[in-house]
């Protein structure tokens, strides 16, 4: 990732996450631009997006499309479920996931495990159009560690885990492990669903490849769903889903729209109950990734 002024002193923004493919963007103000201890915390007030977090050279989060993102990530598992009462965030150092599920009164838990109080900080200060002051809510509980320490010693269970983490490299990398999602399976109740940032499957096909096959090893129904994140570039997001109710995938929409109205979700930018419902039809060249995955892990079982 690289800030650069261009002759006309204006200030982009390079990112390279993919292989031979960028984004830039237009940077009004580089806010905050400093290493944690864990990775490089740059955050910009951009042209198109508004404050973007970048951490380690990746974009996380923007002002502009964040919804598109963490309502799917937060609202789809819960309304399929019905009765969510706990929820471990692993990640999440914006907030934005946190205010998504805390809007459903029916969750009584909140714990979130962030590795890096510094995005934590930076976060409370800086992007609370994102978090909406939700790190204040007496249902949420701050843990500072490694997810992947917290999950192998954590006693507790929950009804619905999100792994909302960075990319597959860094202090990310150890939250897309086999021994990491066995950890979090052994954490959930009977029913519940463990979801996970997956990212942009044109680009990223064998981080897809490598969450469902371990999950496919973990449990009854393993595949993903997906959303569309402007900033995520490159089409269609995979969010992966694991569970043993293999029926939550398939809730009847009448039952989705109940309790979506139910949960007061109208505000919502980008869920609703039929985009639930068609976030689940792959297009072939992800369903294939699914299928083959699932095929690898019953041929190795
Ligand atoms: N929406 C983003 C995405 O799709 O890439 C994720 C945003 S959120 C800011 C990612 C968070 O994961 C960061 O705050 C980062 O510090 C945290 N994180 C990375 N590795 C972690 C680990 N091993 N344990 C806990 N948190 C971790």
């Amino acid at each position: 990732m690289s800030l650069k002024t261009e002759d006309d002193g204006t200030v982009w923004m390079y990112e390279r996450l993919h292989t031979g493919y960028g984004t830039i963007y237009r940077v009004e103000q580089t806010l905050f631009d400093s290493n944690t201890p864990h990775q490089r915390l740059v955050v910009g007030s951009t042209v198109a997006f508004g404050n973007v977090v970048w951490l380690d050279g990746v974009t996380q989060v923007t002002e502009r499309d964040e919804f598109c993102y963490h309502e799917m990530l937060a609202h789809v598992p819960i309304l399929a479920h019905g009765a969510v009462e706990t929820v471990l965030i692993v990640g999440g150092g914006d907030g934005g996931m946190a205010e998504e599920v805390l809007k459903h009164k029916g969750v009584k838990r909140l714990v979130m495990v962030e590795i890096d109080p510094g995005v934590i900080d930076f976060a409370k200060e800086h992007l609370a159009s994102i978090n909406k002051g939700c790190f204040d809510d007496t249902r949420f509980e701050l843990v500072i560690a490694d997810g992947k320490d917290f999950a192998a010693t954590c006693k507790d269970t929950f009804d619905f885990i999100i792994v909302d983490s960075t990319d597959p490299v860094g202090p990310g990398e150890v939250l897309f492990t086999r021994s990491f999602y066995s950890d979090c399976k052994r954490m959930l109740n009977e029913g519940g669903v463990l979801v996970t940032q997956n990212g942009v499957t044109w680009f990223q096909p064998d981080e897809l490849h490598n969450t469902v096959y371990n999950f496919a090893g973990l449990f009854a129904d393993a595949g993903c769903y997906v959303t569309v994140v402007p900033t995520y570039s490159g089409g269609f997001m995979a969010l992966g889903w694991g569970t043993d109710d293999a029926g939550l995938r398939d809730v009847p929409l009448g039952t989705l729209q109940q309790r979506y109205e139910a949960a007061g979700l109208q505000d919502c930018r980008y869920y609703t109950p039929e985009v639930q419902k068609a976030a689940f039809a792959l297009p072939r060249f992800i369903g294939e990734i699914v299928e083959t995955a699932n095929r690898q892990a019953r041929d190795k079982a």
